[in-house]
């Protein structure tokens, strides 16, 4: 597919106020397309398709294995998360987790291929930073010894810098890991104390300084645009000191605030928090900034340094959507460990229980903890690949992705007029194009990606006019 490298790189037609006053009438909820269907979907009995999927994923042509450890533990909760964690539990309590996710390791690796090659390890959260890291470092021995770990592979974790000093990056190189990403999330401290956050123990400059020194690559810093308390002003310098740091990778997120699924986020509900136009002008003006600082947009809500392999990958156009947001090719399939994990797979998902006492009982009585599940059907893979196409590269062949699945004309017929009128209130704003079955997100409609995206979701459309809202704003 032909990749166009200025999609979606400008943001000045949609810094106008006939541009703000545009994106603002299309405003509205849709997933973030992570995963193709949304996690809310994945509700099949997973022991019927467990088998079929973890088979299928050892037969697919991208044999590649990433493996995800989720460690839902955090020393205090941030009012804005929207993670599955807890805080509070005992020592005693996480080295029981710990010791477990290790078991649930040795259950998994008896039904994958060991000659697929290990291509990323990735342990997020919660705060994996915040566990005895020995069984981080343990764990990783453990793949090893199990797989091949390619000499290249990325292992990697999400990392509180509120309890970051050298000697703890210094043990997580030991122990294996070669990335890593901090979530300042940022760096006013009124913000800060107001989401119940702490800021970064080393000054962000000196904390990637001293991960850089150590032989960490890919190092990303994490923004959340439209917290309480922010101001255009207050964002801007939250923006630049993480330009001023130098990483090699920033993820700017917009807060989503899902109450009706996190009921702590009720929380900042009695604070003054920024209305969507500040939002919108926030997010499009960081957008600017990182970009005039040398960072490349990646999709919608990351950038990264133009020799980064994210970017890359979107250069030629084989950058891949998954939970951790974008990924490179060679991230592989995803097998997933540890409480509410999801398994993202080639022909469907897998979900862990989220309840940890339950989580834990399973593993120990030797099955996979699994609560929920998903197999895909050929319809879902076609409009999987559409949407990538859109968040990943701006743009989508329909015809020519959906071509290659085998599907009756007329499903290939009423899934493109279906999309079509789903998507003709953006084409008359000019907020994306049309020709031939090919759809390009313009410039100014890249804000609206996500809503552009779900009018090839036929899924979603079903949920959408639900009056229980499920997904967050798109900004
Ligand atoms: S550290 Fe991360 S996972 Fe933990 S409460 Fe804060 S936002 Fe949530």
């Amino acid at each position: 597919m032909p990749v166009d490298t200025n999609s979606a790189n400008r943001t000045d037609a949609s810094q106008t106020l006939n541009g703000l006053e545009t994106l603002l009438r299309h405003e509205g909820s849709a997933p973030r397309y992570t995963s193709y269907p949304p996690a809310n979907f994945f509700t099949e009995d997973p022991t019927a398709i467990a088998t079929d999927l973890i088979q299928a994923s050892n037969m697919a042509d991208s044999r590649a294995l990433s493996l995800y450890f989720h460690i839902p533990f955090c020393p205090r909760r941030c009012l804005f998360c929207g993670c599955h964690t807890e805080v509070g539990r005992s020592g005693a309590f996480i080295n029981a987790y710990m010791e477990t996710i290790s078991l649930e390791f040795d259950l998994l690796a008896k039904q994958i291929d060991r000659t697929r090659p290990v291509a990323q390890i990735h342990f997020g959260g919660g705060t994996p930073n915040a566990v005895p890291l020995h069984y981080l470092g343990e764990l990783i021995a453990k793949i090893r010894e199990t797989f091949r770990v390619e000499p290249d592979a990325e292992i990697a974790l999400e990392c509180d810098p509120g309890l970051v000093l050298r000697p703890q990056l210094e043990q997580l190189r030991t122990v294996g890991f070669n990335r890593v990403s901090f979530g300042i999330q940022d760096v006013n401290l009124k913000v800060l104390e107001a989401v119940n956050r702490k800021s970064s123990r080393l000054p962000i400059p000196e904390l990637v300084g001293t991960a850089r020194d150590l032989g960490f690559t890919g190092i990303n810093l994490d923004l959340i645009c439209g917290l309480p308390l922010q101001t255009e002003s207050s964002f801007r310098e939250s923006v630049e000191a993480v330009i001023a740091a130098g990483p090699d990778r920033i993820s700017l997120f917009p807060y989503a605030h899902v109450p009706w699924i996190k009921g702590h986020q009720t929380a900042l509900e009695a604070l003054p928090s920024p209305g969507t136009v500040d939002r919108l002008r926030m997010a499009l003006e960081a957008r600017d900034t990182l970009q005039a600082a040398g960072y490349e947009a990646i999709g919608m809500d990351h950038y990264a340094r133009p020799g980064d392999e994210l970017s890359v990958a979107k250069r030629e156009g084989t950058l891949r959507r998954n939970f951790q947001g974008y990924a490179p090719p060679r991230a592989g399939q995803i097998h997933a460990l540890g409480a509410s994990a999801i398994s993202q797979l080639e022909s469907g998902y897998l979900q862990n229980e989220k309840d940890l006492e339950r989580y834990i009982a399973r593993v120990r009585n030797g099955e996979l903890p699994l609560v929920g599940g998903y197999r895909m059907r050929v319809e879902d893979k076609a409009a999987r690949d559409v949407i990538n196409a859109l968040l990943c590269q701006g743009t989508a062949d329909v015809p020519a992705l959906i071509a290659g699945y085998g599907l009756s004309e007329e499903w290939e017929a009423d899934y493109r007029l279906g999309s079509l009128e789903r998507l003709a209130p953006y084409l008359a704003d000019d907020l994306v194009t049309e020709h031939n079955g090919v759809v390009r997100v313009t410039d100014a409609g890249f804000p609206l990606s996500r809503r552009i995206a779900a009018a090839f979701d036929p899924l979603t459309v079903s949920t959408a006019a639900s009056a229980t809202p499920r997904y967050s704003k798109t900004f």
